[in-house]
C-alpha cells in the first residue's frame, strides 16, 4: 500500500528542470498530447509502464488494448493504488481524470467503455509514460 511518506512533492520549479516540455505540460499542466503522434500508442511490445516523472508502476503491456483513439488505452491499471482519480469537469465535459498516485502526475481520463473484463478504459497519454521493457 502506498504511505503518505512515500508521496513525492516537488516545486514547479523543480519539475520544469526535470522534465521536458512536453512532459511538464501534460504532467503538470494536465495538457493533452495531440491523438496519433505520442510513442506508445501504436506499441506492442511486452513490458511494463512507468510514470515518466517519477517511476511509479502503472500499467502492464498485457492489459493495453488498441482503441483506435490514438492514445495508449488500457483496461486497468498495475494496481488500484499506482493510480488515483479525480471527477474532472474543465472544457464543459465531465470526465474522470487519472494520475499517478506518487507524484500526482496528470496522465489521462478513464472512461467507462472499454473491453472486458474491467469495461473501463485509460486513455494516457503517451508522454507521461515510460516503457520499462520485459527481457
Ligand atoms: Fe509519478
Amino acid at each position: 500500500m502506498m504511505n503518505m511518506k512515500d508521496k513525492i512533492e516537488k516545486s514547479e520549479d523543480q519539475w520544469k528542470k526535470e522534465l521536458t516540455p512536453d512532459q511538464y505540460q501534460v504532467c503538470r499542466m494536465k495538457g493533452t498530447e495531440r491523438p496519433f503522434t505520442g510513442e506508445y500508442h501504436k506499441t506492442k511490445d511486452p513490458g511494463v509502464y512507468k510514470c515518466v516523472a517519477c517511476g511509479n508502476e502503472l500499467f502492464d503491456s498485457d492489459t493495453k488494448f488498441d482503441s483506435g483513439t490514438g492514445w495508449p488505452s488500457f483496461y486497468k491499471p498495475i494496481g488500484a493504488e499506482n493510480v488515483e482519480t479525480e471527477d474532472d469537469d474543465t472544457y464543459g465535459m465531465v470526465r474522470t481524470e487519472v494520475m499517478c498516485s506518487k507524484c500526482g502526475a496528470h496522465l489521462g481520463h478513464v472512461f467507462p467503455d472499454g473491453p472486458r473484463p474491467t469495461g473501463l478504459r485509460y486513455c494516457i497519454n503517451s508522454v507521461s509514460l515510460k516503457l520499462d521493457p520485459k527481457k
